[in-house]
């Protein structure tokens, strides 16, 4: 049984340089000049779910994100890992989106695209983090979804078994394809990529599309179509100093003991 699949990444800040991200004070937007990207670790994730359940099962895996030009990178790195297609949506009209003006804007990728048997997102990002793509993709392709995913298990065909987190235990879920599944960091372990990787996502071409291409109606896309405004921002600046200790670990952990002590953290 062939599954197509189509994988949506999505770029983000790279959580080491957190500290060096600042608030745009006029425009109430993440400042992200500068700061280098990673690809979201939870769609790296869904990447290599999809790429297992194609070596088990054939079909083929597209990568599909929206996000300014250097989004590439992440596309060839997906690419790299062993996806056969993939597809940005860039266009300066998808600017200052918010979650559902970005489901939007991926549904009609998506649309574009044509035939898919499964889409698979990260749970969230590590950004923002608001976990509503997923599911409002879903809604836009009037298809079930399935978050928090942990375990696939292919039924029979067509039919599946997904086992999802819950605070305090799991939940197996049985659906029908085609069917959207938001995929938890806990159900493997991304493979590395490899040379050979490397000289295959060079000889695939990437299709960028804009909003024309995708057929997108203005009034849904960028901030026209996003209901969701920021009306206030503020950074939390730490209230204590911090201080680093140096020196051999033993003196370390000595000198950190007694400075719990004296600040009345250890009796
Ligand atoms: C501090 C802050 C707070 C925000 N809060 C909100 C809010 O409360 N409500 C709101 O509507 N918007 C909010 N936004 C805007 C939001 O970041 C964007 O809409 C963003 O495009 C998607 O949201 P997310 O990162 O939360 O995605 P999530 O919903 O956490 O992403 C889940 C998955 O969807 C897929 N995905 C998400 N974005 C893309 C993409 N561009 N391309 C391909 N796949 C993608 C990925 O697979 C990802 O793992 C906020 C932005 C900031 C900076």
């Amino acid at each position: 049984m062939a599954v197509d699949i189509i994988v949506c990444i999505k770029q983000v800040p790279d959580p080491v340089h957190f500290s060096r991200i600042s608030l745009d004070p006029a425009t109430k937007t993440i400042t992200r000049e500068g700061i280098p990207v990673i690809t979201n670790p939870w769609d790296k994730n869904a990447l290599e779910e999809g790429l297992r359940i194609r070596e088990r099962s054939s079909g083929k895996v597209v990568v599909l994100s929206m996000g300014p030009p250097q989004t590439r990178k992440s596309l060839e790195e997906a690419l790299a890992m062993g996806a056969d297609e993939a597809f940005l949506l860039c266009d300066r009209a998808f600017a200052a989106s918010d979650t559902l003006a970005t489901a939007y804007t991926l549904a009609r990728g998506i649309q574009k695209i044509g035939h898919f048997d499964l889409i698979l997102c990260g749970n969230e990002t590590v950004d923002s983090g608001t976990g509503q793509v997923g599911p409002q993709l879903a809604q836009f392709l009037g298809i079930p979804c399935v978050t928090s995913v942990n375990e696939i298990s292919f039924e029979e065909e067509r039919k599946l078994i997904v086992k999802r987190g819950l605070e305090r235990g799991h939940m197996k879920v049985k659906l029908e394809l085609p069917a959207l599944l938001a995929i938890g960091r806990e159900i493997n372990k991304p493979r590395l990529i490899t040379a050979f990787g490397i000289m295959q996502a060079a000889e695939t071409d990437i299709t960028v599309w804009g909003c024309e291409d995708i057929g997108a109606e203005p009034d849904s896309i960028g901030v026209k179509g996003s209901p969701m405004r920021i009306v206030a921002t503020f950074q939390q600046h730490p209230k204590h100093k911090g201080e680093i200790m140096t020196g051999p670990p033993e003196e370390v952990v000595n000198k950190t003991i007694e400075k719990l002590r004296e600040l009345g953290g250890l009796i």
